[in-house]
């Protein structure tokens, strides 16, 4: 049986590795070496020149990165993976392997606030052209595409807000013009939503969230087509970044990956609860889950989503200060950024994961000042809505 053939879990803790090939160990060894030693000379001339397979130098491959590259492509339903140190080192690894000065980039107006200031500060620096485009309507892309545009970039659901662009229907304009679609699949994760299955060239992540779980590294994986992620990996990764994972990182991410569904599963869950609840709290203004009702791109959520994430961006009264006193009157949910984590976070964007952004552009991409962002943890449901509602009830008696 192939291993596609396999469910996501089966495959998410087995697929790749044969313990009889290692001695019998049930977990792949983590080799920490960064040379590796050539039977002959003539041998390692070879590998460098690309004639034989086998690892050389840990920047540019290494068995245990190896394991979780073949199991994050697997996952993602792409070719190849390929691990980097960080999130941001995937993206930027990603970008420079593919721009050269007078190339345009056109990006969503929602983004992670660093991919944002690389993307609008970075990246024109160097004779890049970077567009920002409202995707959640994708004519509007139809319109500022051109022979110039190499890569369109965006999240899905982005963040902070949540807001949904159609994979499908922007991979179709954008491979038109000759684009490469490269979308950032840290909120959604393969369990809901696999953006190559939709027609995207390139997934990437920051691993740090989700996929780790636990809140104990900082890294990043991209998946694609072997010719994309070779590029990535000898161009952007090898000399440009050389934003490279350690195998410790490969190993905790591996171990993270194996509870992937099952975790995906309790976050969906009790984000769920927790978002009809603070729907139904007088003090909450808005909420912005993609399994609400109320929930703008409700349709394209149903299509493209297997299940709505855990993330809920939410707006209390009284603005910025309301949502500042309400973090602080928190007893269980703990004030940090990063998500996807068991422990439930809570941030606020526009000082925090955000602030890279104006109050003018943050204004202009939906990004409101009292927007409180809560990553719904592992913890049970009640003691989390429990806690949300004591420092709510305060609030509400505050703003009387
Ligand atoms: C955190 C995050 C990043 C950056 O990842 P790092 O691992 O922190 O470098 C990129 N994109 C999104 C959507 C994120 O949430």
């Amino acid at each position: 049986m192939r291993s596609t053939d396999y469910d996501f879990s089966t495959r998410a803790i087995h697929h790749g590795y044969d313990p009889q090939s290692h001695q019998g160990a049930l977990n792949p060894p983590v080799y920490m070496s960064s040379t590796f030693t050539f039977d002959t000379a003539e041998s390692g001339g070879a590998m460098f020149a690309g004639e034989k397979e086998g690892h050389f130098y840990s920047r540019i491959s290494n068995p245990t990165l190896d394991h979780l590259e073949q199991r994050i492509a697997n996952l993602e339903g792409g070719a190849a993976g390929l691990c980097t140190a960080s999130g941001m080192g995937a993206i930027t690894s990603t970008l420079w392997s593919f721009l050269e000065a007078g190339d345009e980039v056109i990006i969503d107006k929602t983004l992670y606030g660093c991919t944002f200031a690389f993307m609008t500060h970075g990246l024109p620096r160097f004779g890049v052209k970077v567009t920002l485009v409202d995707m959640t309507n994708p004519e509007n892309l139809t319109h500022a595409i051109s022979a110039k545009t190499k890569i369109v970039y965006f999240e899905t659901p982005a963040n902070p807000n949540n807001r949904l662009v159609d994979i499908a229907a922007v991979s179709r304009i954008a491979h038109r013009a000759g684009a490469k679609v490269v979308v950032d699949n840290t909120y959604a994760t393969p369990v809901i939503t696999r953006p190559l299955e939709h027609g995207a060239d390139i997934v990437l992540h920051s691993a740090t969230k989700f996929l780790s779980g636990h809140g104990d590294v900082v890294a990043g994986l991209i998946v694609g087509s072997l010719e994309d992620i070779t590029q990535i990996r000898l161009v952007g990764l090898k000399d440009m970044t050389g934003a490279v994972m350690s195998p410790m990182t490969a190993m905790l991410l591996l171990r993270g990956i194996k509870t992937l569904e099952l975790r995906m599963e309790r976050h969906c869950k009790t984000a769920a609860e927790v978002a009809q609840a603070l729907e139904a709290h007088p003090a909450v203004l808005s909420v912005s889950y993609p399994g609400l009702d109320s929930f703008a791109q409700r349709d394209l959520a149903r299509r493209q989503m297997a299940s709505f994430g855990g993330m809920i961006p939410f707006e209390v009264k009284g603005g910025k200060a309301g949502g500042i006193a309400l973090m602080n009157r928190l007893n269980l949910i703990q004030r940090a950024v990063s998500l996807g984590d068991a422990e439930s976070l809570i941030q606020h964007p526009a000082s925090m994961t955000h602030s890279t952004y104006t109050p003018e552009e943050r204004a202009e991409h939906g990004i409101a000042e009292g927007l409180v962002r809560l990553s719904v943890g592992l913890e049970g449901a009640a003691d989390l809505i429990n806690d949300l509602h004591a420092a709510l009830g305060a609030h509400n008696m505050q703003a009387a």
